[in-house]
């Protein structure tokens, strides 16, 4: 074993975040498994794409071959699953794929986690990781005045996506309680932050903001969600990576309650002073609200003080400035932009296969 960690999903919003991030610290090798579906972007990495350190990988979490091979071959430390299908929407009208990657797929993942680990000599055993990302959405909904969700709060998912990232989290616990396999598992809040595929509230506002189209609000815009940055979220991975206690839980959150309303009148109000409309009109103009999502939870909210007074991890961005630099790092980006909007990115990716 050695210093090598196998991410999965590292080609999406977040997993790419956090591969970008570990690579620059210099904490590592990185092996990436990603199966590269829409939401996974090979351009979201390009920086990193002749990186001594890192190797990716085409496949899917739930190929057993493929994950015993990268296993035995590159001796992890630690695996990291990021994999996942994570949109809401798609899950509600089409869940399938949901089931297959985050239920199914985890369970392969888990099982090859096992045999991997039951092979390793004792010392080696004590130091392994399986590091589970999952979200605030399984514990359900809250109403207005209920305290945030804490560890121990019992789970209750509303949508078929909370669902399966609930079934995918019971069975990591579950692999840590009969096998012993030393899992984490970490219940993050909304991410923002830069490569966020445009189909979530802030990149699809911000990017329908600047094409002058309506930016859609669901029901009356009142639902109110926690909002971090991903590279904070980010630190809090490798943080619990590092420290955290084999077989707990850690709620991470930004502590930024915030109605889905304000979150995009604000976007508006940073884009009219970095970017102003042509006819001198705020980007509120553009604000349409639209029927809700069914079964649409009406607020989350995190307590993420477990993490904070165990391993001492607090967030660096506010909401302000964070909103600030995503919306900064929109506008330069450009070219990401485009090509994910036009698909450019998919046939960018046939491209690099073809060549490779
Ligand atoms: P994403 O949809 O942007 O990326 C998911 C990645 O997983 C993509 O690169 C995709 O190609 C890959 N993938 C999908 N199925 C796969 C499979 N079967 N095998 C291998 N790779 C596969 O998602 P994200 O927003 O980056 O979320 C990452 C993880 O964090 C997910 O587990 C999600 O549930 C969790 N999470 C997300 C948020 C958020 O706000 N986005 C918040 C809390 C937790």
């Amino acid at each position: 074993m050695n210093n090598t960690i196998l991410v999965t999903g590292g080609a999406g919003f977040i997993g790419a975040n956090f591969v970008l991030d570990w690579l620059a610290a210099g904490l590592g090798r990185v092996v990436n498994l990603d199966k590269l579906t829409y939401a996974g972007n090979l351009q979201n990495l390009q920086d990193v794409a002749q990186h001594p350190d890192h190797v990716f990988v085409h496949g899917d979490i739930g190929d057993r071959a493929l994950v015993a091979k990268l296993l035995a071959e590159h001796k992890p430390r630690a695996i990291l699953n990021f994999a996942a299908e994570s949109h809401v929407d798609r899950s509600i009208h089409g869940p399938e794929d949901f089931i297959q990657t985050n239920v199914v797929g985890t369970f392969h993942l888990l099982e090859e986690a096992r045999h991997y680990w039951s092979s390793l000599d004792t010392s080696e055993q004590g130091a392994f990781r399986f590091l589970h990302v999952s979200t605030d959405e399984v514990y359900g909904t809250l109403a207005a005045h209920d305290p945030a969700f804490t560890e121990t709060k019992p789970y209750a998912p509303n949508s078929p996506y909370s669902a399966s990232k609930a079934a995918s989290d019971h069975l990591v616990r579950a692999y840590q309680h009969t096998y012993g396999l030393p899992t984490l598992t970490t219940n993050c809040s909304n991410n923002y932050g830069p490569y966020h595929f445009p189909e979530k509230l802030i990149p699809l506002c911000l990017l329908n903001a600047l094409a002058g189209k309506p930016l859609p609000i669901y029901g009356d815009g009142q639902q109110i969600r926690d909002w971090l940055y991903v590279k904070d979220h980010c630190s809090a991975i490798r943080r619990v990576l590092e420290a955290g206690r084999v077989g707990e839980t850690y709620n991470v959150g930004g502590w930024n309650e915030k109605a889905n309303l304000d979150v995009v009148q604000l976007l508006c109000d940073i884009l009219d002073s970095l970017q102003p409309r042509k006819d001198g009109q705020s980007y509120r103009e553009q604000i349409t609200f639209v029927k809700d999502r069914p079964g649409h939870d009406r607020r989350y909210a995190i307590d993420a003080s477990k993490l904070y007074s165990e391993l001492g991890w607090k967030p660096q961005e506010s909401f302000e400035t964070g909103i600030r630099k995503t919306v900064a790092w929109y506008l330069e980006h450009q070219d990401w932009v485009e090509n994910v909007n036009s698909g450019e990115y998919r046939r960018w990716l046939d491209q690099h296969y073809a060549e490779s």
